[in-house]
């Protein structure tokens, strides 16, 4: 494909996306979680190409800060900048007012930071989503992300967490839990950088210093090598799952039987939430 037909295919399917599956319809206030790198500021600019200019929507930015040294810090200059061209209302939220900063997590001798950064992460875009009253939340993952989610979900035996993760992700049907959405959920992560590319818009490259800990590297790599020889089995593994979600039937999800935990009183599937856990275990360490 040519730059025009490839940047328009990418557009096309975006929309294509949130029209299908509903991501948008009825709701006004569509937030954002971008964290400066290559999927979330594309989905900025792509959302804001696309809805931009409807007035019944406002788009708002969120992003969080880890405390990641040398690295988040400069990926938010990236999204801070971009924002502002784009005249979208940026909002971040740290680690420091709602959980543990990575890099002080870290100076104790954690090696798991990637399970920490995920749940405070999660639990602080759910609190921050609601706090803003925004709709919905959209969250840049690629079709990458989605197979190495699934595959990664898969081997922690996580069956609640395959459900929930949906292209439209209103599972849960409880006020406390803004839905998520994934308008780029089927785009193959090398398009979107050519689209980045393409389009110009700004990025932050950098890898985080504690990527190296996380064990969707493996998974990554598994996936990526069986695509090179059998092509096309993302988009296989992709379609598997999205068949298998019409038959999944769990009576957590079915009865909307979600809690509150005890602690912080956010929503929760168990009594106490794994953000006030994971604190608890964190500060005990220290
Ligand atoms: Fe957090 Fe791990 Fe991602 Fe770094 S690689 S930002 S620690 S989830």
């Amino acid at each position: 494909m040519c730059a025009s037909h490839l940047s328009a295919y990418v557009e096309k399917r975006i929309g294509n996306n949130m029209r299908n599956y509903k991501m948008i319809k009825g709701r006004r206030r569509i937030g954002i979680a971008v964290s400066g790198g290559k999927d979330s500021q594309v989905m900025m600019h792509a959302m804001r190409k696309l809805i931009g200019k409807d007035r019944r929507r406002e788009l708002i930015a969120i992003t969080v800060d880890e405390g990641i040294r040398g690295y988040r810090d400069k990926s938010i200059e990236c999204v801070v900048k971009y924002a502002e061209l784009l005249g979208i209302e940026h909002h971040i939220f740290s680690f420091n007012d709602f959980a543990v900063q990575m890099d002080a997590l870290m100076n104790k001798g954690r090696t798991d930071p990637c399970s920490y950064c995920g749940v405070f992460r999660r639990w602080i875009l759910n609190k921050a989503s609601r706090e803003l009253s925004l709709d919905a939340l959209a969250i840049g993952h690629n079709l990458d992300d989605v197979v190495q989610t699934l595959q990664l979900n898969i081997m922690r035996n996580e069956p609640l967490r395959i459900a929930r993760f949906t292209p439209n992700g209103g599972v849960f049907n409880d006020r406390m839990f803004v839905p998520r959405i994934r308008p780029m959920f089927n785009i193959p992560e090398k398009e979107i950088i050519v689209y980045a590319l393409i389009k110009s818009i700004p990025f932050h490259n950098g890898e985080c210093p504690y990527a190296g800990h996380a064990l969707r590297n493996p998974v990554r790599e598994f996936i990526n090598d069986m695509e090179s020889k059998y092509p096309g089995i993302k988009f296989r593994m992709l379609n598997s799952y999205l068949s298998l979600l019409n038959h999944l039937n769990f009576p957590a999800l079915r009865d909307n039987s979600i809690l509150r935990c005890s602690s912080c009183g956010e929503p929760s599937s168990s009594k106490i939430c794994k953000r006030c856990s994971f604190l608890n275990s964190a500060i005990s360490h220290s």
